[in-house]
């Protein structure tokens, strides 16, 4: 597309009490609509609803390819998050160090008989942020390049006479609508663009994950180290998934989750509290948010909308990884869009989710088989914390990542690891 990336035109957005949806009742109304709002000359190329990680990648590609782009984002929410980031992310999404308030140089896994398995992160490191500020980077970069921010809460999208796009948002000015050529979904778990506007939105699966933010005590905890991601598999800090003690500097995000609405959130974190000699700290804030677990069946209208990040399902099962995905559905969504923009094919919108899964879904296959089957019971977390011990699997795992792929070069890593978790499953291994 080779539009000029314009000044914003206030009259892209309308207030809500002349409803551009609304039918005109005079010809002289009919004229004054169809002046301010020209039916074959949608105000935005894209509106995107959602100001995370997703959205906010979305913004940046599209605003960069000069399109007109409207970045729709509720205010002032911190998103509840352990922070970890791997250095693809980094990478790939050109994110400067001052971003990262922490980096993890190893981790640690501890089984429900607190066996501890140590694994230096070799070569590398985890990078830690704080959302509040990086998320708010990532929006002012979007801004920077051209992307308009608005602050308001996403309400419904409707059809104009035409059948193109109108968003409909609340604003502390009142209710306000704007016309789109193409939207964008990064509205997180839950998404309610998803709701109204992509089937199958509503098959979605979740863990609801719950942390609190602690201030580092001056006396350190014996044993704490800031440079060491804590990960902990046990049925009292969560029956279905694990918990995590995360240093961020001069704070640490304790944390679990589960997708058992019976289990006590609370008493988990109180549990890491006490075995991370935190129990007494001083907590800054306690939060809590679903994380999806299975990327949804569909991620478009077949039309003009399409979904990115939580909205459309997309965090790792088992580790609940979800920024790096996020950004880069954001990015697969503004791919998808500038080519619908470009060629006027609507199918253009479902190679967001194709190319996604080209990359990913056996990653996220794996990882899926992993959470079913070693997250069940205390005994096979044992095992699973036990195989954790392999210099192969140790490797892999990282690889897997750190670089988000499947390392091909050592075939016969993967058989003796395959050959390891059958004994494993089948308990013909020792646990050590
Ligand atoms: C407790 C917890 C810990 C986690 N830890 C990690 C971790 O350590 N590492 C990791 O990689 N992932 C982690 N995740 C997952 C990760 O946070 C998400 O996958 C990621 O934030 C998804 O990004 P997103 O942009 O799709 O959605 P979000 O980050 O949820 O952003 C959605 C945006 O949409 C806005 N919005 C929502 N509704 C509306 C509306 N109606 N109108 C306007 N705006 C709206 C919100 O304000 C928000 O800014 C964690 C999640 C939780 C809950």
């Amino acid at each position: 597309m080779s539009t000029p990336n314009p000044a914003f035109h206030p009259a892209a957005i309308a207030p809500a009490d002349t409803p551009a949806d609304t039918p005109a009742d005079t010809p002289a109304d009919t004229a004054a609509a169809t002046a301010a709002h020209p039916a074959m000359q949608p105000a935005m190329d894209a509106v995107i609803i959602g100001g995370g990680p997703a959205g906010a990648t979305a913004a940046d590609d599209l605003a960069r390819q000069g399109l007109r782009v409207l970045l729709l984002d509720r205010a002032g929410r911190i998103k509840p998050c352990g922070g970890a980031i791997p250095p693809r992310l980094i990478q790939d999404f050109a994110i400067p160090d001052e971003l990262l308030v922490a980096r993890a140089t190893a981790a640690r896994m501890v089984s429900p008989q607190s066996v501890r398995v140590d694994i230096p992160i070799e070569g590398g490191f985890v990078g830690m942020v704080d959302r509040e500020h990086f998320d708010e980077w990532l929006r002012a970069r979007a801004a920077a390049h051209g992307a308009i921010r608005q602050i308001g809460r996403f309400d419904r999208i409707s059809r104009d006479v035409d059948g193109s796009c109108i968003v409909h948002f609340q604003t502390e000015q009142g209710p306000q609508q704007v016309r789109a050529r193409a939207v964008i979904g990064a509205d997180g778990a839950r998404s309610r663009v998803a709701e109204q506007e992509v089937p199958g939105a509503d098959r979605g699966r979740f863990v609801f994950a719950y942390h609190e933010i602690i201030a580092v005590p001056e006396t350190k905890p014996p044993g704490y180290a800031p440079g060491r991601c804590e990960v902990h598999y046990r049925g009292g800090v969560s029956p279905d998934f694990y918990g995590w003690v995360f240093p961020h500097g001069a704070s640490v995000s304790v944390g679990t989750g589960s997708a058992d609405k019976g289990f006590s959130l609370r008493r988990g974190v109180m549990q890491l509290r006490d075995t991370a000699g935190l129990t007494h700290a001083r907590t800054l804030r306690r939060e809590g948010a679903p994380i999806p677990m299975k990327p949804l069946p569909r991620w478009d209208n077949g039309r003009d909308v399409v979904l990115a990040g939580d909205a459309a399902g997309v965090v790792a099962p088992a580790s609940g990884e979800g920024i790096y995905y996020a950004m880069l559905g954001g990015r697969l969504a503004a791919d998808a869009v500038a080519e619908l923009l470009r060629t006027g094919q609507p199918r253009a919108l479902a190679t967001a989710r194709r190319r996604f899964m080209r990359e990913h879904g056996r990653v996220f296959w794996v990882l899926g088989m992993m959470q079913h089957f070693w997250y069940r019971n205390d005994r096979r977390r044992e095992r699973f914390v036990s195989i954790c011990r392999d210099r192969d699997v140790q490797q892999l795992t990282f690889d897997a990542y750190m670089h988000k792929r499947l390392v091909r070069a050592r075939p016969m890593a993967h058989v003796r690891i395959f050959l390891k978790d059958m004994a494993h499953l089948l308990g013909l291994a020792r646990v050590s």
